[in-house]
């Protein structure tokens, strides 16, 4: 599953000049702990995160309170690619961008929303949204063949398993 399909669009973003006052409404009302910092070409310069605002005191702007380092990932990145990343950069966001314009973000939340909502055809391989799994796949027509997603470790070098078919044999993308 690509990054595109489970990221918050249209998201919220502050500019370099955003006074950090400013910066902590938008994030108590829209509790969210971070916001992507933009230029006038939509171009993502940092993020401006709780964090930050509890850290630096002394700063004015989300500009000089930001950190610069942005870390982003394109629409279709893979979601085990984007785990990963939360995982081993220890970081709770990350925008999404197409070319250089921002496009969304991509929270821990999300994850978690599509490790709770998303289901797996055991023969086919099919992914499916919902609170419960589908009574039959809409693509293999297998009758409740449903389970919730594996999400396998993250670990230091550990590899992503690969699940086989029950029926088959072959490789199911996870
Ligand atoms: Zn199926």
């Amino acid at each position: 599953m690509k990054i595109g399909e489970i990221m918050t669009p249209n998201v919220i973003s502050v500019t370099e000049d955003t006074p950090l006052r400013e910066v902590a409404q938008v994030l108590d009302r829209h509790r969210v702990s971070g916001l992507p910092v933009v230029d006038g070409d939509e171009h993502i310069i940092g993020v401006v995160s709780e964090y930050d605002l509890i850290a630096k005191p002394n700063a004015r702007t989300a500009g000089e309170a930001m950190t610069h380092d942005v870390i982003s990932v394109m629409e279709d990145t893979s979601v085990d690619e984007v785990r990963f990343l939360l995982v081993n950069r220890k970081i709770k966001r990350v925008p999404v961008i197409r070319g250089t314009r921002l496009v969304g973000i991509v929270s821990r939340a999300d994850l978690v929303r599509e490790i709770a909502f998303t289901w797996v055809c055991q023969v086919c391989g099919d992914t499916e949204r919902g609170r419960n799994p589908p009574d039959q796949c809409p693509k293999c027509g297998t009758p409740s063949g449903f389970e919730p997603t594996v999400t396998p470790p993250v670990g230091e070098g550990s590899d992503v398993p690969s699940r086989t078919c029950p029926t088959c044999g072959q490789e199911l993308p996870i």
